[in-house]
């Protein structure tokens, strides 16, 4: 599903716009204004995203509630360690998962007095640990699905490490519905990133997987550049296959053989595995496109 800002009522034209075309459901996210939610609503929204605490008091929520009961709309309640009440600040920093559940609960027995249980929670610190903590507070209390994220988890690297270890200390546990993962990077990098959690976890199986090594003083090929240049070319490949790229042929043949497709690098050329059998010598400068080849050939095999 994709998530759409919807700070202002500019913001909602378009929003119509992205529903009518989006082939995936499209969630709108609001802030400050209970009227934004009320709109994207009728713009044909599959979800919206409020946290109840700032879109101005229980009359209005009970508003949203009518429309979003009326249309089937979920609602995720999003709480979040940087805009908690007033009167949940300030809490020792080892607290703050209970004060965000305190936060949630609150939010939870509001719609509940509506009788409306069409929910979704989540809640998001930059925390790792007071995170999987808020999460694991709140399951056994709430019926509801999560969605998961560590907000504000920072760039690419810092942020990815974050993410997968408060994720996957919560997927493995059985917790979390639907899940993003916040960078500070271009957007389809979180994609990426959640993609990978989920794989590595075992939870999605789409796309190809590239084993690679870290290399040592035995590589003689530019295995870097090698596995850069497969991987860009391999991103939209959807056949779920198992490629390993591997450095020499001292310890290559072996994950080689265990991958769908595999290469062990010698000095300037790399030796091609495929199924479980080696297949032929190729030379380095030709590696690339003859994987590539390979990798195609099994995915119409497979198609
Ligand atoms: Fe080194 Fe070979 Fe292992 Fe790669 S596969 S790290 S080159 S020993």
């Amino acid at each position: 599903m994709v998530r759409v800002a919807v700070p202002d009522q500019g913001a909602l034209e378009g929003l119509a716009k992205i529903v009518s075309k989006s082939p995936l459901p499209v969630i709108g996210d609001i802030h400050f204004d209970y009227r934004l939610a009320l709109e994207a609503m009728k713009a044909g929204v599959a979800g919206i995203r409020i946290n109840p605490g700032n879109i101005g008091g229980t009359r209005k929520i009970r508003q949203v509630i009518a429309v979003a009961r009326d249309q089937g709309v979920c609602i995720r309640i999003g709480v979040n360690a940087g805009s908690l009440e007033k009167d949940l600040l300030p809490y020792p920093p080892q607290r703050q998962a209970e004060a965000m559940v305190t936060s949630a609960l609150r939010h939870i027995g509001l719609f509940e007095q509506s009788n409306f249980k069409n929910l979704k929670i989540s809640l998001k610190s930059s925390d790792v640990l007071q995170t999987v903590r808020a999460y694991r507070l709140l399951a056994g209390q709430v019926p509801y699905p999560f969605h998961l994220g560590i907000t504000e988890a920072g760039s690419l690297i810092s942020g990815t490490v974050k993410s997968a270890l408060g994720l996957g200390l919560l997927l493995v546990q059985g917790l979390g519905d639907t899940l993003r993962v916040s960078l500070t990077a271009a957007p389809r990098e979180e994609v990426r990133v959640a993609y990978q959690i989920l794989r590595a976890l075992g939870l999605r199986k789409r796309g190809i997987e590239i084993i690679s090594c870290p290399t040592c003083g035995r590589c003689q090929i530019n295995l870097m550049a090698l596995v850069k240049k497969v991987e860009l070319a391999v991103q939209g490949v959807a056949a779920p296959l198992k490629v390993a790229i591997m450095g020499c042929i001292v310890n290559g043949p072996g994950e080689a053989k265990e991958a769908d497709i595999g290469i062990a690098g010698g000095k300037g050329y790399g030796l091609l595995f495929a199924g479980g059998r080696r297949l032929r010598k190729i030379p380095e400068q030709q590696l690339v496109p003859v994987l590539l080849e390979e990798i195609e050939n099994l995915v119409q095999q497979k198609g």
